[in-house]
C-alpha cells in the first residue's frame, strides 16, 4: 500500500464514530488520537498534544485492512431502524 493510501486509511479509521481510534501511548495524554504522517519514507503516528513527543510506527493490521465505509453503513443501518423502532 502506498503512504498516501496508508495515511487516507488510517485518518478514515481515526474519524470513524464506532471504532475506538489509535491514541497516545504518553500517561500524560488520556485518549488523544495519534495523526498519520509520512517521516523518512515510512508512515508513523506521532501525538499532536503540543510537548508531548510520542511516535509510533507500529501500524496495526486490522486498522489497515478495515473496510471503515462498510463499518459506517452497517452500524449506521443499525442505528436507523433502531430509531424507526422507538
Ligand atoms: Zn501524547
Amino acid at each position: 500500500m502506498k503512504n498516501e493510501k496508508i495515511i487516507e486509511q488510517i485518518e478514515k479509521w481515526q474519524k470513524c464514530d464506532y471504532v475506538h481510534a489509535l491514541t497516545c501511548g504518553s500517561n500524560t495524554c488520556d485518549n488523544v488520537a495519534l495523526v498519520p504522517i509520512e517521516k523518512d519514507g515510512i508512515v508513523i503516528l506521532v501525538c499532536p498534544t503540543k510537548n508531548c513527543d510520542y511516535k509510533q510506527s507500529y501500524l496495526p493490521e486490522c486498522v489497515l485492512s478495515a473496510d471503515v465505509e462498510g463499518i459506517e453503513d452497517s452500524i449506521g443501518n443499525i442505528i436507523n431502524k433502531i430509531k424507526r423502532n422507538n
